[in-house]
């Protein structure tokens, strides 16, 4: 960019915050920072760092090594390769969940992203494909949007990776998963996705990085990695913006 473009850009800034005071992604309050997080905030955030459960990316006490699984993963183990988060989904950071996903709050989108693709970092870097979970289109036109293809356009712009905002459809509605026990959400989702018939050859044979906003049991991401394994995909892994860990951590 050219030095008087620079300036300008630089200068809309200034003024658009000067205008218009960044938002911040935790508490909501608009203040005389120059980002949308406070460093108070920021620490507030619990990134989940190594050493991770190499197959669900859960936070592990010890370092049992690069390949090391989760008792949760040894007794059942996910349908995708690996999966990383990059924070955990509490009280705290639901906040920036939920206004992504339900107030449709985009000026934290590259950030988020971000921290996403530091938390997943190889799985971008070897993916042929980013692929989000969909919603169901009575659902996308009721919303508007989806916030799992946002995060995803995101990392594909940050990592110049192909993304396929419609390789995956829901082929029927299902009720949302909020408050149903791992059993019932398995059997919600069974069969509720598919590629796209026009996306199949795109799909085929490809290292997939399927996309999400948060990760709970997994049910609804192990739905979305069998509809792709259905189509040929060679790879599957996931990448979400937080996970529960344990049921505790957020109050509904
Ligand atoms: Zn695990």
């Amino acid at each position: 960019m050219k030095a008087g473009a620079l300036a300008a850009k630089s200068l809309f800034r200034q003024t658009r915050d000067f205008l218009w005071p960044p938002r911040s992604l935790i508490s909501g309050d608009r203040g005389e920072g120059a980002g949308p997080l406070r460093p108070d905030e920021f620490t507030k955030i619990r990134f989940i760092t190594d050493p991770v459960c190499h197959r669900c990316g859960a936070p592990q006490a010890y370092d049992a090594g690069p390949e090391a699984e989760c008792p949760a993963c040894i007794a059942r183990p996910p349908r995708w390769g690996r999966a990383r988060a990059a924070f955990v989904y509490d009280d705290i950071s639901r906040r920036p969940v939920l206004d992504l996903k339900r107030a449709g709050r985009r000026d934290g989108l590259d950030i988020l992203a971000g921290w996403m693709l530091q938390a997943g970092a190889p799985l971008v870097e070897e993916a042929d494909l980013i692929v989000p979970v969909p919603l169901h289109y009575t659902r996308l036109v009721m919303r508007g949007f989806n916030q799992s293809a946002w995060l995803a356009q995101a990392i594909g712009q940050a990592s110049r990776r192909r993304v396929c905002v419609d390789g995956l459809r829901r082929t029927r509605r299902t009720p949302s998963q909020a408050g149903l026990s791992t059993r019932a959400r398995r059997r919600n989702v069974t069969g509720a996705f598919d590629v796209r018939p026009s996306r199949r050859k795109l799909v085929e044979g490809k290292r997939v990085l399927l996309v999400d906003d948060v990760l709970t049991t997994g049910a609804t991401l192990n739905a979305c990695v069998r509809a792709l394994k259905r189509a040929g995909a060679r790879q599957i892994d996931v990448l979400v913006l937080a996970r529960v860990v344990r049921a505790t951590d957020v109050t509904i």
